[in-house]
């Protein structure tokens, strides 16, 4: 379904999200044939996290990263404090959406730690629903997976900074960038459609590292730059973004590595 017609199709809905009035679906225990999920959001409706398609968002919790801007914070170090969506409410939720929507975003978190993603992908797309996933890119043979299942039709994965940066900007001491430098490799394959995104911040990010980061993806599809913004639930409170024409530099410095870049959230 192209994009005008769902967009006329969903005003109500639309109008609804832009009021910050649709957020997640009522609680309950969340389990994919038997096996637990940490599913603790559902957004019923974004234009903007699926490129061009209507599409709604579910939140995975647990991450294996403390990325200091996680805007998720909650999500990521205690979500056992978060409630859960039962599944039977997600999926009354998508029946009755169908044809209104046309896709679903997997985020978290780190949903690609679900041990039943797979299966629960499945039957998401059982229903006609395009699926995009957000990962960190640390679990490339997990993502090959569900790659060569033909789960994913879009995967967008954050490129959290340089190799030389990543410890200090995905908060672990001494990370291996080799399972990130195995995802961006898989992804450049093009089996599918993707792109890689940066959340710039102060004290992060300079020139120097996002021209590496770049580097590192040279050739790569889409590369976006996206700017940091206090959520209020931050790993660590306190961190600022950088001004527009910060970030139209930063944008300057990357673009002449990818075939597509751009700049989100300014
Ligand atoms: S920003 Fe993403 S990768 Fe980093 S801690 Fe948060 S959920 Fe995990």
């Amino acid at each position: 379904m192209g994009l005008a017609t769902n967009l006329a199709r969903l005003g109500k809905e639309i109008l609804r999200c832009l009021n910050g009035k649709t957020s997640s679906v009522p609680v309950g225990h969340s389990v994919c044939n038997g096996g637990h999920m940490e599913l603790h959001g559902l957004q019923k409706l974004t234009l903007l996290d699926y490129p061009e398609k209507t599409a709604c968002t579910l939140f995975f919790g647990g991450c294996n990263l403390r990325c200091p801007f996680c805007h998720n914070a909650s999500l990521v170090l205690k979500p056992g404090s978060c409630p859960t969506i039962a599944q039977d409410e997600l999926f009354a939720f998508l029946r009755k959406r169908q044809g209104l929507l046309d896709g679903v975003c997997i985020t978290g978190g780190e949903p690609l730690l679900q041990p039943n993603l797979a299966e629960l992908l499945k039957r998401i797309r059982e229903l006609g629903y395009a699926v995009k996933l957000d990962t960190n890119g640390c679990f490339p043979d997990r993502l090959e997976s569900l790659i060569d299942q033909g789960l994913l039709d879009y995967v967008a994965m954050d490129l959290k900074n340089s190799r030389e940066e990543y410890p200090a900007t995905v908060g672990i001491p001494n990370f291996d960038t080799a399972p990130i430098a195995q995802s961006i490799k898989l992804l450049m394959e093009e089996r599918i459609d993707y792109e890689f995104r940066t959340t710039v911040v102060q004290g992060l990010h300079t020139v120097h590292s996002l021209g590496a980061a770049a580097f590192w993806i040279d050739g790569a599809k889409n590369y976006f730059l996206q700017n940091f913004v206090d959520s209020g639930d931050l790993i660590s409170p306190g961190l600022t973004a950088f001004t527009p024409s910060e970030m139209r530099h930063f944008l300057n410095v990357v673009k002449p590595h990818v075939k597509n870049a751009g700049l989100r959230g300014l």
